[in-house]
């Protein structure tokens, strides 16, 4: 199908589905996958989901206790049905509040180590993947805000992907600083393992009380996934 006749077409099927889910008690995740249907599958890649932390590992906990591991799992799954909508396909690497591979028996090094080990091997296990992990930022500085993207240097490809949802999060969240999408350090372990494009999203700070306030909203995580999914899906295309 030519392109901008699909795009067009996108733009109905999206409309069509808020439309229902305003009119009716379907969830978006119900009207998605009924539309997901007629989305044609174009798309070569298959977009790794992935929620960061999880388990005993909460990640970072906003000042009224809110953990960073339940939100980043919220809006990776609002992304899969945003992704589905559009003949995007996905994969989860985590899909629960428990780390992967978890092993009651096993030491807290030891799960932690069999978890990271298993979001290389579930993203190596599908074709073509594009791996994006969800996460969120703490600062001492409390006026720190705004989402930002990071690429990992292993394939030149992370780089196109991090600025193009960099660009999507700036138009769609119109925030009050608007950051640039950054080389990842060497240190984060996946960054520096995976050799397909590779992202993270850093979605806002939680040491903000404000934009910590907002990620916990539903409505607020639903922007942020149609945000990261757009740029996802332009990157997508382009490739
Ligand atoms: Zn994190």
């Amino acid at each position: 199908m030519d392109m901008s006749i699909w795009k067009q077409k996108r733009i109905i099927l999206a409309a069509i589905a808020i439309i229902a889910v305003l009119a009716a008690t379907l969830t978006y995740r119900d009207v998605f996958q009924a539309i997901s249907a007629f989305a044609p599958h174009t798309y070569q890649n298959i977009l790794v989901l992935d929620a960061g932390h999880g388990g005993m590992d909460g990640g970072a906990v906003a000042e009224d206790g809110t953990m960073e591991q339940d939100i980043n799992l919220a809006i990776v799954r609002k992304c899969e049905a945003f992704a589905g909508l559009f003949g995007l396909h996905t994969m989860l690497t985590r899909e629960d509040g428990n780390s992967i591979d978890y092993d009651p028996e096993q030491s807290i090094r030891a799960n932690k180590v069999a978890d990271i080990h298993a979001r290389v091997r579930i993203t190596n296990s599908v074709r073509n993947p594009i791996f994006l992990s969800v996460h969120l930022n703490k600062f001492t500085d409390s006026s720190y805000s705004g989402a930002q993207v990071f690429w990992s240097k292993n394939n030149p490809e992370g780089q196109l992907l991090a600025q193009q949802i960099q660009s999507t999060l700036t138009r769609g969240l119109s925030p009050v600083r608007e950051r640039q999408a950054k080389q990842a350090a060497d240190s984060i372990y996946l960054m520096k393992t995976l050799t397909c494009p590779a992202v993270i999203v850093e979605c806002g700070f939680l040491s903000n009380a404000e934009e910590a306030r907002l990620l916990a909203q539903d409505d607020y995580q639903k922007r942020l996934a149609l945000c990261i999914i757009d740029g996802c899906l332009q990157y997508a295309e382009q490739s």
